[in-house]
């Protein structure tokens, strides 16, 4: 079975490969090696984001997050 968005984004976060680099008020600045690249993205505080991934092509600045994203939110929420 293909692991679905959130499985992956915990699977991220599990193999260490979400780097927070800066927080701000409105949004976090991450890189996340995913499973063929490393990808640099942003989430923002209004639940949007920025994604250098394929995904992230088409949906950046819409509420439908990539996987990476997921990560990145579930890697700030546990270090808080
Ligand atoms: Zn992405």
């Amino acid at each position: 079975m293909k692991e679905t968005r959130a499985e992956k984004a915990q699977r991220l976060v599990d193999e260490g490969g979400v780097v927070i680099e800066r927080v701000f008020p409105q949004y976090t600045q991450a890189l996340v090696q995913g499973d063929h690249a490393r990808y640099v993205l942003s989430t923002y505080a209004n639940g949007t984001f920025f994604c250098t991934c394929e995904w992230g092509t088409v949906h950046s600045y819409t509420d439908d997050l990539c996987a990476h994203a997921l990560a990145v939110k579930l890697a700030v929420e546990k270090e808080n």
